[in-house]
C-alpha cells in the first residue's frame, strides 16, 4: 500500500458506499481514464472478468476461433473458453514478449482464403512490454479483424508516447494482488467506444433491463468492482509512477549486478517506456530452475515465465502457429520459457529502507559465482 489508501476505504465507509456504485468506483474509474488516455473505463471484480466481457462485446460466440499469444497467463484466455470459442496459439516475435505481427499477417491471408478468419484476436502487454500495438493494427484492420489487449501486466506501459491498448478495440487491465498496483483484486476494460464500456458496465451488473422489476433478457454476470476496493485503487493511483520507477530501477540494477553473468535480458522495444513489472532473465548456461531452488533455499521467490499455453494439459488439442518450431527447434516462446526466470520484482526491493535487494544480489551472486 502506500498510504493514502486507508484514508480513501474510510471515506467509502463514512459514507456507507461500499457497494459496487458510487463515488468510490466512478472516481476509479474517471483516475484510469486520464492516466491511460482511454476515454472510457469499466471498474470489474477482475482482469479476468474484463477479458470475458471484451470476447461477448467482439461478438465471439460457440466454435468461432480467438488467436492470440501462446506465452500468457491463463486469465487471458478463460473467457474465449468459456464463450465456446476455440483458441489459436502464436508464438512471439524474436526478441520480444508480444504476438509476431508478420506471422499473425501471413496466417490471417491464408485463413482469409480458406473463409475462415478468427472473430478476434487478443494481443498480450507480457511484463511490463507492449506488444507492436501499431503493426498489430494495421494488420487484423486489413482483415476486419478486431484486436483487444490484454494489458493486465502494463498499466503504466507505453508505448509510441502512449499508454499500452490505447488505439486497440478494447483493453484489459489487471488490479490483482501481484500487479503493478493492487485494489487487492480487481480489474477494468477500457475503449474509446463508449458504447462498448456502457455495454460491459450493463453486462456486468446482471443484465438488468431498463424496467422497475427485475426484467433479463440477456445473459449477464456479476463482475462489478467494490467500492472498498476502488477506494484502494485511487489510493494506488497516487503511487503508481513510483512503482514503475522502482521496477524500472530493479531491472537496471539486475542488469548491473548480472553484467558479467551467463544471463541476458531482452533489449527495451524502441520507442516504448517498459514498466518490467516483472524483471525477467535468460540464462545462458545454467538451469532456470537450478537457480529458482537455490534461492528458495535462501527463502527468496523466484518463478519460471509463464508456461506457454499449447504445452498445456488443457490444449494439448490446440492449434500452435510458430515459424521457428521446426523440427527439433523450440519456438520462441518454448525457448522463453526454457531459459528465463522470473527474478524477486516487488517494487518495495529497492526502497530506501530496505535491504532486501542486497539479500538477493549476494544469493545470485553466490549463485553464478
Ligand atoms: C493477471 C493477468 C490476467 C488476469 O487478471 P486477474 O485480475 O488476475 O483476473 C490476465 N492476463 C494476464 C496476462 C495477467 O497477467
Amino acid at each position: 500500500m502506500g498510504g493514502a489508501e486507508r484514508g480513501l476505504v474510510d471515506l467509502v465507509f463514512d459514507t456507507n458506499m461500499v457497494a459496487p456504485v458510487g463515488p468510490a468506483v466512478d472516481r476509479f474509474e474517471r483516475e484510469l481514464e486520464a492516466y491511460t488516455g482511454i476515454a472510457h473505463a469499466a471498474a470489474l471484480s477482475s482482469g479476468t472478468a474484463a477479458l470475458h466481457l471484451a470476447m461477448i462485446l467482439a461478438g465471439v460466440e460457440a466454435g468461432d476461433e480467438v488467436w492470440g499469444p501462446s506465452l500468457t497467463f491463463m486469465g487471458g484466455v478463460s473467457g474465449l473458453v468459456q464463450r465456446g470459442a476455440v483458441p489459436v496459439f502464436f508464438d512471439n516475435a524474436e526478441g520480444s514478449w508480444g504476438l509476431d505481427p508478420a506471422l499473425l499477417e501471413c496466417e490471417l491471408s491464408s485463413a482469409k482464403r480458406g473463409g475462415r478468419l478468427p472473430k478476434a484476436v487478443i494481443a498480450t502487454d507480457l511484463y511490463g512490454q507492449s506488444c507492436d500495438l501499431d503493426a498489430l493494427l494495421s494488420v487484423t484492420a486489413a482483415y476486419g479483424v478486431p484486436l483487444v489487449t490484454d494489458s493486465a501486466e502494463a498499466l503504466g506501459t507505453l508505448y509510441k508516447g502512449r499508454h499500452a491498448g490505447k488505439g486497440a478495440l478494447m483493453a484489459a487491465l489487471s488490479f490483482n494482488g501481484n500487479k503493478i498496483i493492487t485494489t487487492s483484486g480487481g480489474g477494468a476494460l477500457l475503449s474509446d467506444d463508449e458504447a462498448l464500456v456502457a455495454r460491459a458496465r450493463f453486462l456486468a451488473t446482471q443484465a438488468r433491463d431498463p424496467a422497475p422489476y427485475y426484467q433479463h433478457s440477456t445473459l449477464g454476470y456479476n463482475y462489478r468492482l467494490s467500492g472498498v476496493c476502488a477506494a484502494i485503487g485511487s489510493g494506488q493511483m497516487q503511487v503508481l509512477d513510483q512503482r514503475i520507477a522502482q521496477r524500472r530501477q530493479l531491472y537496471s540494477d539486475y542488469q548491473a549486478l548480472l553484467a558479467d553473468a551467463p544471463v541476458s535480458f531482452l533489449p527495451e522495444q524502441p520507442d516504448g517506456r517498459e514498466t518490467h513489472w516483472l524483471s525477467v532473465a535468460f540464462l545462458d548456461q545454467h538451469e532456470p530452475e537450478a537457480l529458482r531452488q537455490a534461492l528458495e533455499a535462501d527463502n527468496i521467490e523466484a518463478r519460471p515465465v509463464w508456461k506457454p499455453m499449447h504445452m498445456q494439459p488443457l490444449f494439448a488439442q490446440a492449434r500452435f502457429v510458430s515459424r521457428r518450431a521446426v523440427g527439433a527447434n523450440l519456438a520462441v516462446c518454448e525457448d522463453q520459457f526454457a531459459r528465463g526466470i522470473c527474478l524477486p520484482s516487488c517494487s518495495q526491493l529497492v526502497a530506501e529502507e530496505s535491504r532486501d535487494f542486497d539479500r538477493v544480489a549476494e544469493a545470485l551472486t553466490q549463485f553464478f559465482g
